[in-house]
């Protein structure tokens, strides 16, 4: 029976992505193999116990919401997540994937919807950025940058026309929390005319940093 290492399963509001504001079910697996400057889930670096599919499929309910994030930690670390993902889709639940280009997507089952985080300078690993993942891309997907500062910013705006991905699926500009505040941001947005969307961690204004997953 296949199993994934868990370390938490919880029903709340999706924060992030255009599915911001949409009661979801969170999957968030154990471990990770980068270390962002400003990672929030270090808890979910080594935290969890092993779950088979069966117990995992008996923590949700479709009548509560047809929504599930896979998420992490890196959730593309433990291989079995790409059956756990086709499964949840043959179950007709919308799936979302958060996951840090750090390792492909080739696998990614083609009704997941993938947020791509591209990693920012800021995050002291954008040097694990895999430009493949990009041609794999579907219209349905997104992009998401954290953006540290003003040079982050800068860099991502470089990053976007170097590696032509406006044409490929939406990009989210993010904020990190309590480094860059959410009003520059949208100021330099508006500044250099760019077609991003920006985002704010909705689940972490509602519930604060601590308890806002
Ligand atoms: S990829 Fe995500 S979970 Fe991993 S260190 Fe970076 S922010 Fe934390």
């Amino acid at each position: 029976m296949k199993s994934l290492i868990i370390n938490e399963i919880f029903y709340s509001i999706q924060g992030e992505t255009s599915r911001s504001g949409l009661p979801t079910y969170f999957i968030r697996l154990t471990g990770c193999p980068l270390r962002c400057a400003y990672c929030d889930t270090g808890y979910a670096f080594n935290a969890g116990s092993k779950m088979s599919f069966e117990e995992i499929l008996s923590k949700l309910n479709r009548d509560t919401t047809k929504y599930i994030t896979i998420t992490g930690g890196e959730p593309l670390s433990q291989k079995n997540v790409q059956s756990l993902m086709k499964e949840l889709c043959d179950l007709n639940y919308s799936v979302s994937l958060e996951t840090s280009n750090a390792i492909t997507i080739e696998d990614v089952d083609s009704r997941v919807s993938i947020i791509l985080d591209i990693k920012t300078p800021g995050s002291r690993e954008s040097d694990k950025n895999l430009i493949s993942n990009y041609s794999k891309l579907k219209k349905s997907d997104e992009l998401k940058f954290v953006i540290c500062n003003q040079k982050d910013f800068e860099w991502a705006v470089d990053y976007i026309k170097i590696n032509n991905l406006s044409s490929i699926c939406p990009i989210v500009f993010s904020p990190s929390y309590n480094q860059m505040p959410l009003s520059e941001l949208a100021d330099l947005i508006l500044k250099n005319s760019l077609n991003v969307r920006l985002q704010t961690q909705l689940h972490k204004t509602i519930w604060g940093e601590v308890n806002g997953k």
